[in-house]
């Protein structure tokens, strides 16, 4: 009878679970609603549902250990989700709460970390004992990999490479410093800049993409019009990917990865970002680390978190 492994991913908007075995195949897998607005402890009477379905689904006691990410911050070591405002979850202790539930060792993980674990292992990175994830959506989250170990640092708070100040005096950023690469290049920021340049009258054919609602302008509609060489949308891409890839440069040159893993709804861009880094990356971090780094989108997507959790938690049962 194989050992498997339960990786749970609570987002703002829905709760993924997934049980797989020590390949990371996948055996059972089941996705609903988080309703966070409903309060904490619905939430989590929704967690332990979904994983008493999913262990529904497997012999009895082939289930070793269940895993799961959240929003930071949240503390591994005590198992606890100290703030996590999307959830409205304050001090919670899942995993106190997971254990006595269950029987089985729990883990916490914070949710980009659990990501970029699952690239690496089971994704985009494989392979890798280095490797940077970065996750650019609405804004900009990453885990490090270092000698085949996530880093943590001292309070579990380490990878957070969309606070990485490129700009000092730049856009005010969530976090509330200025010049950050979440407040430059993330999904967020290009929308929020297209929408100030076309209110500033500039002509583009973002403009007609969103029937001349601005307001509604996303970084989806710039991609769109650069693709079809509109002169803001390029100009728009150019200046936010430069900073990510000053952003990126710095960390090679920091860390040496073997591999970049870059996922995320702002990475679906492809060649957009992709290339745009590359160029910039040939100016700004040292040639023989540049040379050896393979910069690759994220193949995981949505299961990004629950593999990772999956080979987390075996990897915890097992050292
Ligand atoms: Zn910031």
């Amino acid at each position: 009878m194989g050992e498997y492994y339960l990786g749970i991913d609570l987002g703002g908007t829905k709760i993924a679970g997934l049980i797989g075995d020590e390949q990371g195949k996948i055996i059972a897998e089941k996705t609903i609603p988080t309703l966070a607005e409903e309060g904490v402890e619905p939430v989590i009477n929704r967690i332990k549902n979904i994983i008493l379905e999913l262990m529904g689904e497997v012999t009895p006691g082939q289930v070793k250990g269940i895993g799961l990410c959240a929003p930071g911050p949240l503390n591994i070591k005590t198992g606890e989700v100290m703030h996590a405002p999307n959830l409205k979850w304050k001090n919670v202790q899942i995993v106190g709460i997971l254990e006595k539930e269950f029987g089985l060792p729990v883990i916490l993980e914070n949710d980009a970390n659990a990501a970029g674990y699952g690239e690496c292992i089971y994704g985009a990175g494989k392979g890798a004992v280095n490797m940077l994830y970065m996750t650019v959506s609405t804004g900009i989250g990453g885990g490090i990999i270092a000698n085949g170990e996530l880093v943590y640092g001292r309070d579990y708070c380490a990878g957070e490479v969309g606070h990485m100040i490129v700009l000092p005096g730049g856009p005010l950023c969530g976090c509330g410093q200025h010049g950050c690469i979440e407040a430059l290049a993330s999904g967020t920021a290009i929308a929020r800049t297209a929408r100030k340049r076309l209110e500033d009258g500039e002509q583009s054919i973002i403009s007609d993409l969103v029937k001349g609602d601005i307001n509604t302008v996303t970084s989806r509609e710039v991609a769109e019009a650069a693709r079809q060489g509109d002169q803001l949308a390029v100009s728009l891409l150019d200046e936010a990917f430069f900073y990510l890839g000053i952003a990126i440069g710095n960390l090679i040159n920091i860390l040496n990865p073997e591999t970049i893993v870059i996922g995320g709804g702002v990475a679906k861009m492809g060649d957009l970002l992709f290339d745009r880094v590359s160029r910039v990356l040939q100016d700004h971090a040292f040639p023989h680390m540049v040379k050896g780094v393979s910069i690759v989108p994220a193949v995981l997507a949505g299961r990004a978190g629950t593999m990772g959790m999956v080979a987390l938690v075996r990897k915890r049962l097992n050292s």
